[in-house]
């Protein structure tokens, strides 16, 4: 990197309000390594995702909101295991080193990590190396989140049994409608607060990070739904070697994505739309009701949308009837899916 390497190091992200001081970080950014004190009797969480310009966000995006989208989206890995997060650490690949653009993509940063209080504590920085074309490379980030978790406690995908219940926090599809709208202009005469709920739901998912810690003990198995809820509930059956049914008419849709989508097209968005960051998990039958009061106590909105059967794939069901449905999430080497 250049000269302003540590420049842009101490004014963008070793600031107070990015890389505040915790209790479970006693050495964070300026040594080689940070060091991490997890508490007593906990496992670490540790998870990571990369954004890539082009793939994964639009190259004119606001630099504010990718800042809170970026580690957002890793909270929810986090969130999806059932544990708490203690910090993380960023690596930026940037194509030119633009303070306006910098100054907004670190508050965005930090105005999650204060949510969460989650502080970054170290990372690294470089410069996107020219193309073949002589372009420069694209803007690249990649966020590791640490968390921790009682020993024993987290929510693992391969937990689910036959006869547990299938449910999913938040709503389902919005996220993909707001990418539409970003992309492709879409439903221009939707009306601006609904617009503006889609949109927010693709800018600012909630990542269910208390929801996550308060299943703790309840929930069998969890997943966050990063590629739509038709690939990622299929991770949990996989990994437990259970079926599902799933009734289409229970999935959460929100009065925004109905004022907007014609109904045909509402399961594609909710099932292989992505990008929605909410919970999918199973729970026993008697555990149910303590489930819904842990999780209206913190207002996280659930719905029961299927049980576990025996067997592999999912059914998916109308008014109890078998039904065919064609749906995928994205993914990234297969040649299809619109890219998010
Ligand atoms: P090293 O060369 O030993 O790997 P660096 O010179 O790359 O260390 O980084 C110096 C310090 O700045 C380290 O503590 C590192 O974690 C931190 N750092 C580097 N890049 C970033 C970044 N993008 N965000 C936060 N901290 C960073
Ligand atoms: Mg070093």
């Amino acid at each position: 990197m250049a000269s302003d390497e540590f420049d842009i190091i101490r004014r963008h992200f070793n600031r107070s309000e990015l890389a505040f001081a915790v209790p479970a970080v006693p050495l964070a950014i300026g040594d080689d390594c940070a060091l991490l004190r997890p508490s007593p009797g906990c496992e670490l969480a540790v998870s990571m995702d990369m954004l890539v310009e082009g793939v994964h966000f639009l190259a004119d995006c606001d630099p504010f909101q990718l800042g809170q989208r970026t580690l957002l989206v890793n909270l929810s890995d986090l969130a999806a295991m059932g544990a708490r997060p203690l910090c993380f650490t960023l690596a930026l690949s940037l194509p030119r080193s633009d303070a306006p653009w910098l100054a907004r993509f670190s508050a965005g940063l930090a105005r999650v990590a204060a949510q969460h209080h989650c502080p970054l504590v170290g990372g690294d920085l470089t410069a996107s190396a020219p193309t073949v074309a002589g372009r420069v490379g694209p803007l690249c980030l990649c966020v590791q989140v640490h968390g921790e978790v009682p020993a024993g406690a987290a929510l693992r995908r391969s937990g689910a049994r036959v006869g547990d219940v299938i449910c999913v926090t938040g709503s389902l599809g919005d996220a993909a409608a707001g990418l539409h709208i970003l992309r492709d202009g879409a439903w221009p005469e939707l009306a601006t607060p609904l617009r503006e709920r889609l949109l927010q739901a693709f800018h600012a998912p909630q990542s269910r990070v208390a929801t996550g810690m308060a299943l703790r003990g309840l929930a069998s198995a969890a997943i966050d739904l990063s590629d739509g809820l038709a690939s990622d509930l299929g991770h949990i059956l996989q990994a437990s070697g259970v079926g599902a049914r799933v009734e289409l008419d229970e999935l959460p849709l929100s009065e925004a994505l109905c004022a907007a989508v014609p109904p045909e097209q509402r399961p594609g968005l909710a099932l292989g739309g992505g990008d929605d960051y909410e919970l999918c998990f199973t729970v026993p039958p008697q555990q149910l009701q303590a489930v819904q009061a842990r999780l209206a106590a913190l207002g996280t909105p659930v719905s029961r949308i299927g049980e576990i059967v025996a067997g592999s794939g999912v059914q998916w069901r109308r008014a109890g009837v078998p039904t065919a449905l064609k749906v995928r999430g994205y993914n990234h080497f297969d040649g299809g899916g619109a890219p998010t």
